[in-house]
């Protein structure tokens, strides 16, 4: 078999690409492992933990409202009608890409695929699906096959109260307690599920704040509420020993004040992801890949082997879909046009635990280690009208400012549905938006949206709902 073009993976990146280039009118393969499109954001990662931070939600605020006066009777949780939605959820989606990609012309093999040369694959059947020819030829590949959780060496267990975020997202059951080991983005995702749910969730998070690399005054109202629904954070804290007792994980810890042991029904290891370039055959290739298994690509997304681009979660971070899927399109019409480049002044990047973190350019502890001169204007949601009507003030919009030009270099979003809001941020620095055009932009009133124009109007120590003179 030979094709113009193999996109090995069918996650965000690869489907975006094989798309992308069946439209501009290429002859393409899509290759991937699973019996299902969609790679890790569809069928085990972004979707479905959406959909339960989605119950989760549903679930807070319910009790929240008894700040109203409003309760309701004892819920019931059926955890098999909860699984069956998340599949359905799943299942709908993969199918639309199945649908897609015929409708498309792009043939999708279902096989595992390794590389016996920089311009030849060989194929090993995922289920018992015949094929005829298992060495597929091509003009150009591109490598999307992502990532996998990344594991503490030395602490597996023969138990299924060991999980990783796949397993964690299969709701098991619900434990009484959790162990979260890594408190990042699984990590606080996937614990405010399950302590929605009921859970009595402990954090371990061996740095000394949660979510590494965002601004330590976004992250701060998430603590302080999460400190509040969840059994513990443990910060500098690392899990030196797990022992399966049966009816128990039994974790040492070691912190701060020194070592303890807690027993908990289940934990879950969220402590980072680690790319899929091993096994793949990439040394009968000249691709070459770093110190940490990410595959190095230039800015058309070339690897060092003429034949083979990369994309997506294998070709470095951050290890977010949107980053994929766009990385794979600049690969294709790179191919296509031979200009492409990845170059976004913007990376989004959200945290959907309650409430939401979201983030977009430079953020300011970058600013300050990189010794820019910058300006930090901050809107807090206390003085937002939305935020009081949904009793949720915690919340912060902060702009990062070129001192200079006054031009927006980041945005920072913390409160309710900040994922949502982000994205005129995102617009916003890709098009060199000044401050004063944020401020003079009219927003929508009452909507958290204003924020952003308010943060503008705080720049120059003129907003409306604020008292805050320029210094
Ligand atoms: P993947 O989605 O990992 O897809 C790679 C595909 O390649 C897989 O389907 C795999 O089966 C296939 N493959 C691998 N090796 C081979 C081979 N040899 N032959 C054939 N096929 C192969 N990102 C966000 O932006 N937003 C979120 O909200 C979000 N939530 C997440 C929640 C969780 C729990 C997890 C785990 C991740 C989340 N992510 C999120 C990250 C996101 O899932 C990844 O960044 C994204 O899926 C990367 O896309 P990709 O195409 O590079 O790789
Ligand atoms: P992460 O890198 O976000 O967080 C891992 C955390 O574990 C870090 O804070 C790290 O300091 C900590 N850690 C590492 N080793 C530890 C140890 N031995 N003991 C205690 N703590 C330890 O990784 P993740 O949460 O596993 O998620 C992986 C990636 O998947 C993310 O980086 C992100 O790219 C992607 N993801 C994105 C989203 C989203 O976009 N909303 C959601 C989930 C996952």
């Amino acid at each position: 078999m030979h094709s113009q073009l193999v996109v090995l993976g069918g996650g965000p990146g690869g489907y975006a690409a094989a798309f992308l280039a069946a439209d501009l009118g290429m002859q393409v393969t899509l290759v991937e492992a699973d019996p299902r499109l969609g790679g890790t954001c569809l069928l085990r990662g972004c979707i479905p933990s959406k959909a339960l931070l989605h119950v989760a939600r549903v679930l807070t605020e319910t009790e929240e409202l008894a700040a109203w006066g409003i309760r309701f009777a004892e819920r019931r949780v059926d955890l098999a009608s909860v699984r069956a939605r998340e599949e359905k959820i799943i299942q709908t989606l993969a199918g639309g890409l199945k649908i897609l990609a015929q409708k498309r012309k792009v043939t999708v093999i279902h096989a595992r695929g390794s590389f016996v040369a920089s311009q030849a694959l060989r194929l090993e059947p995922a289920n018992a699906t015949p094929l005829a020819d298992r060495t597929l030829t091509f003009d150009h590949c591109i490598l999307a096959t992502g990532s996998v959780p990344a594991r503490i060496p030395g602490m597996d267990l023969a138990t299924d109260r060991l999980m990783d975020s796949t397993a964690a997202l299969t709701l098991p059951d619900i434990p009484e307690s959790l162990l979260v080991v890594g408190g990042g983005y699984i990590g606080l995702e996937l614990g405010t599920v399950y302590a929605a749910l009921g859970s009595r969730v402990t954090v371990v998070e061996m740095l000394s704040g949660l979510l590494p690399g965002v601004d330590r005054d976004l992250v701060k109202p998430l603590q302080a509420r999460l400190e509040r629904r969840f059994g513990e954070i443990a910060l500098e804290t690392r899990v030196t020993a797990l022992v399966d007792r049966g009816d128990a994980v039994e974790a040492t810890l070691r912190g701060p004040a020194g070592e303890r042991t807690g027993r908990f029904s289940r934990v879950l290891v969220a402590v980072g992801r680690r790319p899929v370039s091993q096994g793949l055959g990439l040394e009968h290739t000249q691709v070459s890949v770093d110190e940490r298994g990410f595959v190095r690509v230039d800015r058309h997304m070339r690897t060092t082997d003429p034949h083979i681009l990369a994309i997506g979660d294998v070709a470095g971070e951050p290890m977010l879909a949107h980053k994929a899927a766009h990385e794979g399109r600049v690969a294709v019409e790179y191919l296509h046009q031979g200009t492409a480049e990845f170059d976004p002044l913007a990376i989004p990047a959200v945290v959907f635990t309650d409430p939401e973190i979201a983030w977009a350019g430079l953020t300011e502890e970058q600013a300050q280690r990189e010794g820019l001169a910058i300006e930090v204007a901050r809107f807090p949601w206390a003085a937002s009208g939305k935020a009081q009507a949904l009793g949720r003030t915690e919340g912060m919009t902060k702009l990062v400012i070129d001192a200079e030009t006054e031009r927006v270099l980041g945005v920072g979003i913390v409160g309710v549905g900040a994922g949502d809001l982000i994205s005129e941020a995102v617009l916003a620095i890709e098009m060199g938006c000044t401050a004063r055009d944020l401020s003079q932009t009219i927003h929508p009133h009452p909507t958290l949206s204003e924020t952003i124009a308010f943060a503008g109007e705080a720049y120059f120590g003129t907003a409306t709902d604020l008292y805050k003179p320029r210094r």
